[in-house]
């Protein structure tokens, strides 16, 4: 689907956000997941253009969508929906904390002073939520909900509110998920799994990427989505990646297999490539772990680059030195500043999964994945597409060139030992000639 920009804010407009939450409320109600939509409200906004004047207006809400874009994930849908009046939907919510969480992502941002010619102003939102299907099922409604809340914010002097009637009971839910992640290591509920990265020229398994799983004893499986950001917002991030690359590198160090290398890529956040002691944290794991027969590979995203860009290619160039690669993994979600690329200091590109998945059905999405295998080769980056689901999308990606798939078409992530197993029946097939696999 195409959006429709906001000139101004180059969000989605009004109407294009509309349509976008409501294929994704008729997507919820498909699948039996939640979601969140929330209305966001530049407080004093006429006040702020009468002191400063128009320019300064736009440009406000101009930053402000920025800080949205930062607060919204590859899935989730944000638009300006008004003057001075922003939409964002949440996807793939475990409950109402989650979007809770949102709000205080974006007040932290905000927490900066917003600075344009000589005036400099604090800028304070206000915050109407509501879930679906808790509050409504239906995206008109839901949408009416999230206004109503905004109002009752407003007219509260609350900074967000759920709507009051038929709150869900999971609203404290994820200040219970902060305080149980944080003994999940200890009690062995952490686990790595790993889905393989398959070579398109030659069907062959070129590594894994690792993902943390969390099968907690209270609340079952828990996505990466939910408990991941959790991790990230109270700091738990670090311990949790420091083990995850400890445990990635151990355990592909015992898979046996016919080929000469194999790599295993662990997701690091943004917020610890700008810190100076990962080199120290890889090197450490590197001389506890590392073979000859791994290689090592971080997924960072786009905006691990773009905060302090200085800072983070002098520490990833450092990185690189110890021979591990690095990846830009959601490419495509983010700012794609073209600039970066022509120092970048990394050796892959994957193309983010919602272009993949649409590639098919949607021609905006095939070309923009075409040019970006173009840009990721002329600038020497191997190109990985993850969310390879089925094998016209696989045949669609090698025909553009495509160098590396990931995707449910060749497993899902597996247990090491398990990825063992697949190593080893795909080493098998490999030798029998002329095998089409997915
Ligand atoms: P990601 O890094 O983009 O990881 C790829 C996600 O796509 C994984 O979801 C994977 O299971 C899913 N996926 C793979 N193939 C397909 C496919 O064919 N179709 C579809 N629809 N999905 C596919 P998962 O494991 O739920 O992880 C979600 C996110 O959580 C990851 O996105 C990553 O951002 C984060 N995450 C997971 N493990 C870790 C970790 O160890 N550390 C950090 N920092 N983040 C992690
Ligand atoms: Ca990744
Ligand atoms: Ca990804």
């Amino acid at each position: 689907m195409t959006v429709i920009e906001d000139e101004l804010t180059r969000l989605a407009n009004r109407r294009s956000f509309l349509l976008s939450l409501q294929r994704h409320v008729l997507l919820v109600n498909e699948r039996k997941v939640n979601l969140g939509l929330l209305v966001i409200d530049v407080d004093s906004f006429a006040m702020i253009n009468n002191a400063h004047g128009f320019a300064f207006g736009d440009r406000l809400l101009q930053h402000l969508a920025q800080q949205l874009r930062k607060v919204a994930r590859s899935h989730d849908a944000v638009g300006r929906i008004g003057d001075n009046r922003f939409g964002l939907v949440l996807t793939g919510l475990m409950n109402g904390g989650h979007a809770e969480l949102a709000v205080h992502k974006l007040q932290r941002l905000l927490d900066t002073p917003f600075e344009h010619g000589n005036a400099k102003v604090k800028i304070s939102v206000s915050v109407g939520i509501a879930l679906c299907p808790q509050h409504a099922s239906q995206s008109d409604h839901l949408l009416r909900r999230a206004e109503r809340s905004l109002a009752t914010a407003r007219a509260t002097g609350q900074k967000y509110m759920f709507p009051t009637d038929g709150v869900d009971d999971a609203l404290s839910d994820l200040w219970d998920i902060e305080i149980e992640l944080d003994s999940a290591n200890a009690l062995g509920e952490l686990a790595m799994h790993y889905q393989p990265k398959v070579s398109m020229h030659d069907l062959r398994p070129v590594g894994a990427e690792a993902l943390m799983r969390w099968r907690s004893s209270t609340r079952g499986n828990v996505s990466p989505d939910v408990f991941i950001p959790v991790a990230e917002k109270t700091g738990q991030i670090k311990k949790l990646t420091a083990w995850a690359i400890n445990t990635a590198l151990r355990h592909a160090s015992e898979w046996v297999h016919p080929w000469e290398t194999l790599s295993v890529a662990v997701n690091v956040p943004a917020e610890m490539v700008v810190q100076y002691d990962l080199p120290d944290l890889i090197e450490n794991a590197l001389s506890l772990w590392g073979r000859p027969q791994v290689g090592l590979v971080l997924e960072i995203t786009e905006r691990s680059l773009i905060g302090d860009p200085k800072q983070s290619f002098r520490i990833l160039s450092q990185i690189r030195e110890m021979g591990v690669k690095i990846s830009i993994d959601d490419f495509g979600t983010g700012y794609s500043c073209l600039a970066y690329f022509k120092n970048i200091p990394a050796d892959e590109l994957k193309i983010d999964k919602s272009f993949i998945a649409s590639l098919i059905e949607d021609s905006a999405s095939a070309e923009i994945t075409s040019l970006i295998i173009d840009l990721a080769h002329r600038f020497n980056l191997t190109v990985v597409a993850e969310g390879v689901e089925d094998e016209l999308t696989f045949d669609a990606l090698r025909s553009r060139g495509c160098d590396v798939a990931q995707g449910f078409l060749f497993s899902k992530a597996l247990s090491s030992t398990d990825f063992g197993q697949w190593l080893k029946q795909r080493g098998k097939r490999g030798q029998e000639s002329g095998v089409r696999v997915p």
